[in-house]
């Protein structure tokens, strides 16, 4: 066995290695992939329950559309989601809820800081 085999040898162990970890990954995204949908189905039970509720008070189809358009504008962008802003206690900036210290000058994100933007902006 000369030098290149050796070599050929621990690249074959490191794409094997690799290859198990990969699969492993893959097992785990499709494990959690499972538990948004359930969540996703359980969110379309409750909303359909709750359109029919509101249609027998005598809410209309155009009346939410209109209702979910408005909130949907409400972090400023029309575009499907509604992602409330936080603003750092530290420095004021508009952060994404998801972070927990602040990306401008560090200071930690406090939970209760949850500031909605006015409509359109
Ligand atoms: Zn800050």
């Amino acid at each position: 066995m000369d030098i290149y085999d050796i070599f050929q040898n621990f690249r074959i162990n490191d794409l094997a290695r690799e290859a198990g970890q990969a699969k492993s990954h893959a097992r785990a995204n499709e494990v959690s992939l499972q538990g948004l949908q359930d969540q996703i189905d359980h969110l379309s039970m409750v909303c359909l329950a709750m359109s029919e509720l509101l249609e027998e008070i005598g809410f209309n189809k155009e009346m939410l559309v209109a209702k979910i358009q408005e909130i949907d504008l409400r972090d400023g962008k029309l575009d499907g989601k509604f992602t409330p802003a936080i603003h750092c206690s530290g420095c004021g900036r508009k952060l994404a809820p998801r972070h927990v210290t602040c990306l401008y000058c560090g200071a930690k994100v406090k939970s209760d800081s949850v500031v909605q933007s006015q409509h359109g902006r």
